[in-house]
């Protein structure tokens, strides 16, 4: 039985228009057509003084835990039990922000992302589709590791599944996330913010490497996400054949921009976690070396996302959410509009980008034969003004009305 929204106005992120007074109808969980409404439709959905437009996706969260001012120790003195029921938390916030998919990018205890994902998807708790990768592939003490202990502390085998210093190393990694549930494959190709003592401008695997993530994951028709900050070490990410790069938060220069363009790699900047820590300065409780290295790629990360704006470079949405509080994903989309994209174009990262970097033809756009996850906003007419997307009314997943 199918059932029916009438919406005030569609937004058509594909065509990049507005669509007045249009039938949704569903059945199945998914959209059978969007058309214009008549007046002879029997029972809906009055969704007549909205605007309804795709449900978002955040190509970079990590549901798991909860950090304690910057540190990542918590994993640590926590359970995983703890891990999984802040999971809980933080999906059901991320789908009340009107984010019904996510790229999960890794949890520092293997597999939980994982069982979250399933747990979601039988309906034992709400939150969005997640797409998990299990854990991070990381170089022994690089920015997948936790590197704050005494060199005398030994971390339990589950914290360091995806620890690889070779080649070979990395494969075995690959199939072993693989193995426990994986959709996708992160890799730590630099050095990273939180983990302390790692340089984030700093490459810290070959292009061999990399590229032996990329062809093992290949194997199981899987693709790589690479965490890269400094350009070198994107640079090898891109040329190794990563699908999407992860922050790029300092790269510059015409070498890595040629290549994300000749490689058609998506870039998901992080802007906004920058911009968010270092607006909270001293009071976060956040280390001091955190915060000096977000200072330094403030105004860098604005100048990488600008140029690749500008050079026509696939943009595609991920925030990093776990270092700011989840559902507030969508406040990034301010820094993509400070740069000159325009409201479609900012919703179109956040949509059909996402679900094509993805992989996913059944994600990201309101068109038959996806499923019917969309937002509602009351009173909104057009995306114009980008933030009426910080306050979504009405969040539907799978035809079914969640928020
Ligand atoms: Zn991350």
């Amino acid at each position: 039985m199918p059932t029916i929204y009438r919406a005030g106005t569609v937004a058509d992120v594909r065509n990049r228009t507005l669509l007045a007074d249009q039938a949704i109808v569903v059945d199945e969980q998914r959209i059978v057509s969007v058309e214009p409404w008549r007046a002879t439709q029997a029972s809906y959905t009055d969704l007549s003084d909205c605007l309804v437009a795709p449900g978002l996706i955040d190509l970079h969260t990590h549901l798991i835990g909860d950090l304690d001012h910057g540190s990542n120790t918590p994993f640590l003195t926590k359970s995983a039990a703890w891990a999984a029921l802040a999971g809980v938390k933080n999906a059901a916030a991320t789908l009340r922000a009107g984010f019904t998919t996510v790229r999960d990018l890794g949890t520092f205890r293997a597999f939980i992302d994982c069982d979250l994902r399933d747990a979601i998807n039988d309906g034992t708790v709400i939150g969005p589709r997640m797409f998990t990768t299990g854990g991070f592939v990381t170089t022994s003490t690089g920015g997948g590791e936790i590197t704050d202990l005494a060199l005398d502390i030994e971390l339990p085998p589950e914290f360091r599944v995806g620890v690889a210093d070779s080649a070979d190393e990395v494969r075995r990694a690959v199939r072993t996330f693989i193995h426990g549930g994986a959709d996708l494959i992160k890799i730590i190709a630099t050095g990273a913010g939180f983990a302390a003592g790692t340089v984030p401008g700093a490459a810290e695997y070959s292009e061999d490497e990399i590229r032996a993530a990329v062809t093992e994951a290949a194997n199981y028709g899987k693709y790589v996400a690479a965490h890269a900050h400094g350009t070198e070490g994107a640079l090898r990410a891109v040329r190794a054949g990563v699908r999407t790069l992860d922050h790029g938060s300092y790269i510059e220069g015409d070498e890595i921009f040629d290549a994300l363009l000749a490689h058609d790699t998506y870039y998901v900047p992080t802007t906004y976690l920058i911009h968010w820590l270092d607006a909270q300065g001293s009071s976060s409780g956040f280390p001091e070396e955190a915060r000096r290295k977000v200072r330094a790629a403030v105004d860098l990360s604005m100048d990488a996302l600008g140029e690749a704006v500008r050079r026509g470079v696939k943009i595609a949405y991920g925030t990093d959410a776990i270092i700011f509080p989840h559902g507030s994903n969508a406040l990034q989309m301010l820094d993509f509009e400070a740069v000159g994209m325009n409201g479609f174009d900012v919703l179109a990262s956040a949509t059909i980008n996402s679900a094509e970097a993805l992989g996913s033809a059944d994600v990201g756009a309101l068109e038959p034969g996806r499923f019917a996850d969309f937002v509602a906003i009351r009173g909104a007419k057009s995306v114009d003004d980008i933030r009426v997307f910080q306050q979504i009314d009405l969040v539907v997943k799978g035809g079914e009305m969640v928020v």
